[in-house]
């Protein structure tokens, strides 16, 4: 009978002074192992209940070393730094802009310490959180007032909440957008007790449109910027200065959602139509919303900047405390909007901007040397060094090509699909995107300070199954 073996399994003390989990005690606690120990022993009972009568127990020591390398890995945080070789700049899926270094120093300053979050050190009066960016937002934007929530559907959210509930929203039909899964705009628009009122068609909405809409209980216009698609062709949409008018007449306050939250024109970078955010407060926009971590290349956040009494208006509703960011979060935003005062620095300083910025020849020249560093490895059968096309992502600019280089991978004997994993399950976990039956790794969003680690994950792969 199987359960007989249950005599001839170690007692906990027995696996504890075993090597493998000796040096486990010194190096996590000696409460994690034994808990470990003894829940590894109730699902070796248990196993051994339900096995056939031939079940051969392991030895000590090897089940020492299964309980160890339990331990190591529950021990890795899921939540790991990655290597992104996908080449999508704004990877949703890899928390989206990495920060800049600046941001870190300031964050970890105010973590490690108590912070002047809602306290004004020279009056000793409590003050408002959202002055350690106002000031930054202003400079940045040109406009009067900002606030800062958990994210830009969220500064969406309380914007329709606190300036509509139980009244119309004007919004044209051609910018009803859905921003990956649970965001769309109508479903937020419900939850916020705000009246959708779709206007115009998805191809065409004209000013005529909104004017017509407008009635009693109209309580905003709101422009959405359609950042992840594109309607080309017999199209026709009404500008935000023409809003702006319209609603100025009507005494309607215009709402602009530009989602990307560009500080800068992008432009320089080739690509068109991102609108830029102090340009939208400039045409008159009354609030404008957007994104911390897309084209702004900060923490995730959402920002409304525009009219103080709107934005004050928003800060007093019960749900801004829900939404409100922490101390973190503002020491990275501040952080980096400071960046943002030179703007050649911030091309340097800002992560997302520079790598954007990278030249192409740059690129090249990395994909030529790493190639055959790559090649060098026996699960490897080619690494080839080609130029390629990738994307913003992040729903910013979908339809707008980067010109990058990659180094291409044809595993040896593995599938293509298992080379994905094993490098995404390796250390550095590294991310790449498989084309045609090759594992490209695109250097447009590998830091050069990442090549030698990424030569290193891939020449890793010799060595036999990772955990
Ligand atoms: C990305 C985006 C959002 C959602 O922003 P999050 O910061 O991801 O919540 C909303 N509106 C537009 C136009 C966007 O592009």
């Amino acid at each position: 009978m199987a359960t007989n073996l249950f005599r001839n399994l170690p007692s906990v003390n027995e696996l504890l002074e075993s090597p493998p989990l000796k040096g486990m005690v010194a190096k996590v606690s000696h409460h994690v192992v034994v808990t470990r120990v003894r829940s590894f022993l109730d699902d070796l009972r248990s196993e051994l209940q339900s096995a056939a009568a031939e079940v051969k127990l392991p030895d000590v020591r090897e089940l020492a070393e299964r309980i160890a390398a339990r331990i190591m890995e529950t021990d890795k945080p899921l939540l790991r730094p990655v290597i992104n070789a996908t080449g999508v700049l704004l990877h949703t899926g890899l928390g989206r802009a990495p920060l800049a270094e600046a941001a870190l120093g300031e964050m970890a300053a105010v973590a490690q310490d108590y912070a002047s979050v809602e306290l004004d050190l020279v009056s000793g009066h409590r003050s408002q959180r959202v002055l350690a960016v106002e000031g930054l937002l202003s400079e940045a934007t040109g406009a009067e007032a900002a606030a800062v929530f958990n994210n830009n559907a969220a500064a969406t959210m309380l914007s329709l909440a606190a300036l509509a509930t139980g009244r119309e929203v004007i919004v044209s039909r051609g910018q009803l957008i859905e921003i990956g899964g649970s965001y769309r705009l109508p479903e937020v628009m419900t939850v916020s007790g705000a009246v959708l009122r779709e206007v115009g068609t998805t191809n065409k909405t004209r000013l005529e449109d909104y004017e017509q809409a407008i009635g009693d209980r109209t309580a905003a216009l709101l422009l959405v910027h359609p950042s992840n698609y594109v309607v080309s062709g017999f199209v026709k949409s009404v500008p935000l200065a023409d809003l702006v008018r319209l609603g100025r007449a009507k005494g309607l306050p215009v709402i602009h959602d530009v989602g990307s939250g560009a500080l800068i024109d992008f432009a320089r970078f080739g690509f068109s139509d991102e609108p830029v955010v102090s340009e939208s407060v400039k045409q008159g926009a009354d609030l404008v919303l957007f994104s911390g971590d897309k084209l702004l290349g900060g923490p995730q956040c959402g920002i409304a900047v525009g009219k103080r009494s709107l934005v004050e208006q928003l800060l007093r509703h019960p749900l801004a405390r829900a939404l409100r960011v922490d101390k973190l979060t503002l020491a990275a935003l501040a952080a980096t909007l400071r960046l943002y005062r030179d703007p050649e620095q911030a091309m340097q300083a800002v992560p997302l901007l520079h790598l954007l910025s990278t030249p192409l020849e740059n690129l090249r020249l990395r994909a030529q040397r790493l190639a055959p560093q790559m090649a060098d490895c026996r699960a490897i059968a080619s690494a080839d060094p080609l130029e390629d096309i990738t994307y913003l992502g992040g729903g910013s600019l979908p339809t707008q090509k980067l010109a990058t280089w990659c180094v291409a991978l044809t595993p040896a004997e593995m599938s293509v699909d298992r080379l994905a994993t094993r490098l995404r399950t390796g250390r550095p976990a590294v991310v790449g995107r498989v084309h045609e039956n090759r594992l490209y790794l695109d250097l447009r969003t590998v830091f050069p300070r990442q090549d030698l680690d990424l030569v290193a994950a891939v020449r890793a792969l010799a060595d036999g199954e990772a955990l």
